[in-house]
C-alpha cells in the first residue's frame, strides 16, 4: 500500500513536530550543561524510536542514545550505521549475547552474574567492549551498591572498557530530598573509586530540578515535550493526534450512547463518531469522562468507548454541514490530561498509543 493510502484508512494520525524535538533537545542540554544520552525506548515514548533518533542524530548532533532491548538496539545501529553509541539500560538475555556485542551496543553491567557471562563471551571471541557501570544508589532495581569494589571489578573483568557509569533516581519528580540523598552517594562512589569515563545520574525531573554535576545526562520523556509536575522548563509538546467525525446524528432526550448504555442524553443532542478507540490507546477508562476538541469547543465523550470509535457531544459546535475535524492530543488536552483520567502519567499514555495510528513526520 502506497503512504496515502495507509494514512487513508482512517483520519486519525499523530502528527510528530520534529522541530519541538530539536527544541527540546537543546532544553535539555542547556539545562544540564552537559550532552545527553537520548533516551528512545518503548519506540520514542511512542513518537517513532528510528524516525526520532535519526533526526537527533543527523540535525541535532546527539551521538548517544539510549533504548531498553537488544532488538531496539539492533534496529537503531542498522538504520544509523557504526558511528552513534547505543547505550542499553535494563537487562539482556544471554542468547542475545551475540547480537549485543556484535552491534556494540553497550550493556548496563549490575552484578557479578552479568559481569562473568559477559565477560566469557568477550575471553571466548577474543575482544573487549565498552560497558556502563551501573550503580544502585536506593531505586533498588538494578545495580551493583555503592559500596562495590570498583578496582577489583576492573582487575577481575580486564576485557570490559568502562565508558560509562551510571545510577538512576527513583523520586526525581517527587522527592528533592531523597535525590540528593542518590546524587551524594553517587557523587561519593565515584571520587572514592577516581573514576574517569562518563557518568550520568539526571533523566528529565532530575534535569529540570536537580543542578548536574556529571558528565552526561539521560533525557527521556522532556525529549518528547513532557514533565512530571510543577516546572519553568520551556518544552514544546511533540505529538499530536487529530481525526475527523466521521458520523452525525440527532438523539432525543432519554435516549442513550454507546454499549451499555452508560449515557443518556438529558436534552436533544447532537452526537459525533469519531475514529478512534481504546485499540489505539484511547483508553476505555475515558468513557463519560474525557474531551475532544472540535471548532474551539471542548467536546465531552459520551458514554463507553469503544475498540475503534468513540462518540462526542457535538452539540454546542457550530457545524456547517462539514464533517469538522476533531484534536484529541495536543496543546489543549495534552497527555497530562489523559493521564489524570486514566490514573496514570504521561510516559505510559504516550507508549500506549498503538501502531494502529499513524505517525506523519514534519520538519
Ligand atoms: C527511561 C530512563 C531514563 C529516562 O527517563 P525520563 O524520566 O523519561 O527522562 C533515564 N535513565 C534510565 C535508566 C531509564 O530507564
Amino acid at each position: 500500500m502506497t503512504q496515502k493510502k495507509i494514512e487513508s484508512l482512517r483520519p486519525t494520525y499523530a502528527l510528530i513536530d520534529l522541530k519541538s524535538f530539536a527544541h527540546n533537545i537543546e532544553q535539555a542540554r542547556s539545562l544540564s550543561g552537559t550532552d545527553i544520552i537520548a533516551i528512545i525506548k518503548a519506540d520514542g515514548y511512542g513518537h517513532g524510536a528510528l524516525k526520532m533518533a535519526e533526526y537527533a542524530w543527523r540535525n541535532c548532533g546527539v551521538k548517544r542514545f539510549g533504548v531498553a532491548t537488544v532488538l531496539e538496539g539492533m534496529i537503531l545501529r542498522e538504520h544509523l550505521g557504526r558511528e552513534p553509541m547505543i547505550f542499553l539500560l535494563g537487562y539482556v538475555d544471554q542468547f542475545l549475547h551475540e547480537e549485543l556485542f556484535s552491534n556494540n551496543l553497550i550493556p548496563a553491567v549490575f552484578d557479578d552474574e552479568i559481569a562473568s557471562a559477559y565477560h566469557s563471551y568477550l575471553v571466548k571471541h577474543d575482544r573487549t567492549a565498552d560497558i556502563t557501570l551501573k550503580i544502585d544508589t536506593g531505586m533498588h532495581r538494578l545495580g551493583y551498591q555503592p559500596d562495590m569494589d570498583y578496582y577489583s571489578f576492573t582487575v577481575k573483568y580486564p576485557r570490559f572498557r568502562v565508558c560509562h557509569v551510571m545510577s538512576h533516581l527513583s523520586s526525581s519528580d517527587t522527592d528533592l530530598e531523597y535525590s540528593n540523598h542518590q546524587k551524594e552517594l553517587f557523587s561519593a562512589f565515584i571520587k572514592k573509586n577516581h573514576i574517569k569515563s562518563n557518568t550520568s545520574l539526571l533523566n528529565s525531573s532530575g534535569i529540570a530540578n536537580i543542578k548536574n554535576e556529571f558528565s552526561l545526562a539521560r533525557p527521556g520523556i522532556m525529549l518528547y515535550g513532557y514533565l512530571y509536575g510543577n516546572n519553568e522548563v520551556a518544552l514544546k509538546k511533540v505529538m499530536r493526534i487529530y481525526s475527523k467525525v466521521v458520523h452525525i446524528k440527532r438523539i432525543k432526550s432519554g435516549e442513550t450512547v454507546s454499549y451499555n448504555r452508560r449515557f443518556t442524553a438529558d436534552r436533544e443532542m447532537t452526537v459525533g463518531v469519531v475514529p478512534i478507540g481504546y485499540a489505539d490507546g484511547y483508553s476505555r477508562r475515558f468513557s463519560n469522562r474525557a474531551e475532544m476538541r472540535v471548532n474551539g469547543v471542548n467536546c465531552p465523550v459520551l458514554g463507553t468507548v469503544c475498540m475503534d470509535m468513540t462518540m462526542i457531544d457535538l452539540t454546542n459546535v457550530p457545524l456547517n454541514g462539514m464533517y469538522p475535524e476533531v484534536e484529541i492530543l495536543g496543546d489543549n488536552i495534552t497527555a497530562d490530561k489523559w493521564a489524570e483520567l486514566a490514573d496514570t502519567i504521561s510516559y505510559e499514555v504516550l507508549c500506549g498509543i498503538s501502531d494502529r495510528i499513524p505517525r506523519i513526520y514534519k520538519d
